[in-house]
């Protein structure tokens, strides 16, 4: 469905509103209808350990959970995403899991095939071949490291992109792995298409590393404390970073990245989380810094009870906020109706703020997922208005060597050949001698099999000799 017929099938609500709001019960989907969970307790369910230790890491495991109610069909299917196309390896933990096809029964063999075929969660968490594009599998111009972030470390893993704030990657893991990562060129396990990167020092040198440099950077107020999954760090070592860059008389605001807060809220909901949480947190209010969690959901169906548990642990134990960065998915929410569910249900639901819709990044094998900026200005627009404005997303797009801009913010726009252009105001730390840094446009990219057919021709003759990285 295009975005517009999307809006013109609401128009009917009984609101009377293109998007009619209801509230919505938050719930937990019945993990036992899958039979390899079917003897699976409450107790275990809300254990970090238990989920840890059930994730969904191959074919093997998801044939064991789901049986034949899945057809054979599917799993060729997703065996050879696995091999052909796979950017990143599979990494399901059962709470995720749990939210795809939430609502449909299992009937006998073959049951929940179409289901899972056309389950919001599955399209980014457990891709299969048949979902991708075969006529632009990948942008001429998609690139591992797409934002290059590497370019901009400042030390290893650290990356200073905008004048005030950094990223710091503290490691390359997460407790779950999304198909589309913009990280995919460091994050995770090596897949049969992608080599992944290592950091090369250990970790203890390359925090020290990077503690270094925000003392010795005081124009650097904020930090983004990230990965990978902040919940993958054992929490002490985390906590002592933490508390180390709260030392640190220039930062002032500390935002920790967790999609954990949704795929294994049970992580969050451990007592010695909670209580290291909550000292850190006393430091920071002590200190006047704010800390808050970002975290990732994309769909209104991962926003299940445990997890507005594990945000109200996070509120109890001191964060000023917790808020949702989702990316912008075809096939996932790309859609003004899925959209504002989603927002809707994290609201009011679990309290997260609904922040930013990131456009998915230009990298190898998204062109599936992706969105043209066109269609993220539609969805925009069909956004505003619904929620208070503090909790109205902003769709942004994040462009090559610019950084995040909202999508209205372009400076010109070639729809035929789906080349946008964009300016800064500001230098990248490297471009700290280039006198042309703000007042070149830099480009991004719609998915060519979104342009009219001048625009397709044009690609199929100069694109295929474009430079690929
Ligand atoms: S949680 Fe974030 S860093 Fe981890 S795989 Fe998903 S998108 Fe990548």
């Amino acid at each position: 469905m295009s975005i517009e017929t999307s809006i013109a099938a609401m128009v009917e609500g009984e609101t009377g509103q293109p998007y009619p709001y209801r509230r919505v019960e938050l719930v937990e989907p019945d993990w036992t209808r899958f039979p390899g969970w079917k003897d699976a307790t409450p107790t275990e369910w809300e254990s970090a350990q238990w989920q840890r230790s059930h994730c969904v890491k191959n074919l093997k495991q998801l044939r064991e959970l789901l049986g034949d109610l899945v057809d054979e069909r599917f799993y060729a299917d997703l065996e050879r995403d696995q091999v052909e196309r796979a950017t990143m390896s599979m990494l399901v933990p059962p709470q995720m899991m749990n939210t795809m096809a939430p609502h449909a029964t299992p009937a006998g063999p073959g049951s929940l095939t179409d289901a899972f075929y056309a389950d919001p969660v599955r399209h980014y968490m457990i891709p299969v071949f048949s979902d991708r594009r075969t006529d632009w599998t990948s942008h001429p111009y998609s690139s591992r490291d797409s934002l290059h972030e590497h370019d901009m470390w400042a030390a290893e893993g650290l990356t200073h992109r905008y004048p005030t704030k950094v990223l710091a990657e503290l490691l390359p893991t997460c407790p779950q792995y999304c198909g589309h990562c913009t990280r995919m060129d460091l994050v995770g396990n090596s897949t049969p298409s992608v080599d992944k990167l290592k950091f090369i020092a250990k970790p203890v040198d390359r925090y020290a590393e990077m503690l270094g440099y925000l003392r010795l950077h005081p124009e650097v107020r904020d930090v983004v404390v990230s990965g990978g999954d902040v919940a993958n760090m054992p929490w002490a070592r985390l906590e002592e970073f933490l508390t180390r860059v709260l030392e640190v008389e220039n930062i002032r605001d500390i935002r920790l990245a967790t999609k954990a807060l949704m795929g294994l809220p049970q992580h969050w909901l451990q007592d010695d989380v909670r209580a290291g949480m909550e000292r850190v947190c006393t430091i920071a209010r002590a200190r006047g810094v704010s800390i808050a969690v970002h975290t990732h959901v994309n769909h209104a169906n991962s926003v299940t009870p445990l997890v507005a548990d594990a945000a109200r642990a996070m509120f109890e134990a001191g964060v000023r906020d917790v808020r949702n960065q989702g990316v912008l998915l075809n096939g996932v929410n790309a859609d003004p109706h899925a959209l504002l569910d989603l927002c809707f249900r994290l609201l009011d639901g679990a309290q997260i703020m609904p922040y930013y819709f990131y456009m998915c990044d230009m990298i190898p094998a998204a062109e599936h997922w992706r969105v043209s900026v066109a269609d993220a200005q539609r969805l925009q627009h069909h956004l505003m208005g619904y929620l208070p404005g503090f909790a109205t997303p902003r769709i942004v797009c994040d462009v090559p060597f610019v950084g995040k801009r909202w999508v209205h913010q372009l400076a010109s726009y070639d729809e035929v050949r789906g080349i946008s252009y964009w300016t800064k105001n500001y230098r990248t730390s490297i471009e700290a001698a280039d006198p042309d840094a703000m007042t070149r446009t830099y480009e991004y990219y719609d998915p060519i099999h979104t342009l009219p057919a001048e625009g397709q021709a044009w690609w199929a003759r100069e694109g295929r000799v474009a430079p690929v990285s």
